[in-house]
């Protein structure tokens, strides 16, 4: 016994902790490992297209970058899915936490467990500016933090969302204003994990406006690609980089509700969202039938960056990453 509680001490020593300290803490305890090849993670969330206007649109013609120059390039998947509820915070928060919550909408609930950017921060003892979230509505700085007391204000990311000038809630911005200060933070800090969000094509299509909703496709397919241009002529970031193209939720179906206008329920139009991937981490060329949601996509990014979601009902996506944990090397 006496043995068992000197090797505690020891234990306890080595790793600069006490059992007081077990919540988290910017003390770098232990050398960080990362789970892929990338050193770098970004993750551009396109809000509220449907599948019937991308991938599903014959010959694809509203998302020429995506469809012919980053495809080839990566993975992307026929059947990924929001199973949560089918709007904005809750979709993101899915995929920075790894669980689905059914949270206020409007940004007046911070999802109730602790993000990949708290977690990594923890595991590596980096600063705010190694953790991105950037995004075109406002409402989004809720992914910058949880409610869960132990993590609550502790180790958030940098926050650059809506019009920060007005301060928090100060509106929704221009998405190329967005892009525009990705880029700036991907030259200035090279940030480990970057969550980029475009508030179309969800904008246009909420204000009823048909042509605006195909044009926010065109558009933030552009985006895109000026960010996968933009990381590839850095030498920092290219080689090293892994960009996750996905969405929140879909729309409503045609002869559904308003159709295209509205979404937030169970219907195929608003489950139904898309992946594609590139990357070193990343499977060249492969289009894949395996039926996948948005919290597998947040343990996934988790395990790139070398840290887990605990409790998380996500699996790995193991088919499109180039390597693959073995059994126990999965937590
Ligand atoms: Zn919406
Ligand atoms: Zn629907």
């Amino acid at each position: 016994m006496r043995l068992l509680v000197l090797f505690g001490l020891i234990i306890l020593c080595l790793s600069g902790t006490s059992a007081a300290e077990s919540g988290p803490s910017t003390a770098k305890s232990v050398a960080h490992t990362w789970g892929g090849k990338a050193r770098h993670l970004v993750v551009a969330v396109i809000d509220g297209p449907r599948w019937s206007e991308t991938w599903g649109a014959s010959g694809q013609p509203d998302i020429p970058h995506q469809a012919r120059e980053l495809a080839p390039l990566g993975s992307r998947y026929d059947h990924f899915r929001n199973t949560g509820w089918t709007y904005t915070n809750c979709g993101h928060t899915a995929i920075t936490t790894g669980f689905y919550e059914q949270i206020e909408n409007a940004g007046n609930q911070l999802p109730a467990r602790p993000s990949v950017f708290q977690f990594f921060r923890q595991a590596t003892g980096l600063p705010a500016e190694s953790t991105w979230v950037i995004t075109s509505k406002d409402k989004l700085l809720i992914l910058g933090n949880t409610s869960d007391p132990t993590w609550k204000d502790r180790l958030q990311p940098s926050l650059d969302c809506g019009v920060p000038a007005r301060g928090p809630f100060g509106g929704y911005r221009d998405d190329r204003l967005t892009v525009a200060a990705a880029k700036a933070v991907l030259t200035a800090h090279h940030p480990a994990l970057l969550l980029i969000n475009f508030k179309e094509p969800d904008a246009a299509g909420h204000a009823k406006n048909w042509p605006g909703y195909l044009q926010g496709i065109r558009d933030t397919d552009g985006y895109v690609a000026e960010l996968w241009q933009h990381i590839q002529a850095d030498p920092e970031l290219k080689d090293r980089t892994d960009l996750f193209i996905t969405n929140d939720h879909g729309r409503h179906l045609d002869g559904h509700g308003d159709g295209y206008i509205s979404h937030g329920d169970d219907c195929e139009g608003c489950r139904q969202i898309s992946l594609l991937a590139v990357g070193p981490d990343i499977a060249v060329g492969q289009v894949f039938q395996d039926v996948r949601t948005q919290v597998d996509l947040g343990v996934t990014i988790a395990h790139l960056a070398g840290v887990t979601l605990p409790g998380s009902p996500g699996h790995l996506l193991t088919e499109m990453l180039v390597t693959v944990p073995s059994e126990t090397e999965k937590k």
